[in-house]
């Protein structure tokens, strides 16, 4: 009885902490209160619904919804092998949105055949649409592209693009969904 009403305020003063301390704080405090691998999935799945905002998909969720390649490439930053992408050479009008939260990421416009076996764009469709990370795995310096709304890894940018821009998105197509044109 004893174990269970300390469980219970256990729960309570976590709940309470939830709702009322900025996650900075409760990262610090709430390792003390909970055991190791309680707070490990509390802290996971607390960054993961940050990082997904509105759309707060679980890991299960996105499992269900996105096959196993949209998964690896957006989840797990993977790379799916060149000139072998759905959309490496479509070039149909309409835009291309996330294949996980639908945000409109690129317009069929500013596609352009880059001859690199992945979906190459010029421009995104609008300046806030993806985030750029500073990416030094495999031996290189490159920039990672996410998805601004729920940080899906896209590909990646680079400075050899046609003009005006002069920039490349280079873009896996399992991380898009195209829409066509009305
Ligand atoms: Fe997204």
């Amino acid at each position: 009885m004893n174990s269970l009403r300390c469980l219970t305020s256990t729960r309570y003063l976590v709940n309470k902490l939830l709702l009322s301390t900025p996650a900075q704080s409760s990262n610090l405090i709430l390792p003390t209160l909970l055991s190791g691998k309680s707070y490990q999935k509390f802290y996971f799945s607390r960054e993961f619904s940050k990082k997904v905002g509105k759309m707060a998909f679980s890991q299960d969720e996105l499992k269900k919804k996105l096959t196993k390649e949209q998964y690896r490439v957006t989840q797990e930053k993977g790379t799916e092998a060149p000139f072998t992408g759905e959309y490496d050479k479509h070039y149909k009008p309409g835009e291309y949105k996330c294949v996980v939260c639908e945000a409109p990421l690129f317009k069929s416009d500013d596609k352009f055949d880059a001859g690199c076996g992945w979906p190459a764009f010029s421009a995104t469709k609008d300046k806030t649409a993806v985030a750029e990370h500073d990416d030094s795995t495999l031996g290189m310096k490159r920039t990672e592209v996410t998805c601004s709304k729920c940080q899906a890894h896209l590909g990646h940018v680079f400075n050899d693009g046609p003009k005006p821009t002069g920039i490349r998105y280079c873009i896996n197509s399992a991380s898009l969904k195209f829409k066509n044109s009305k």
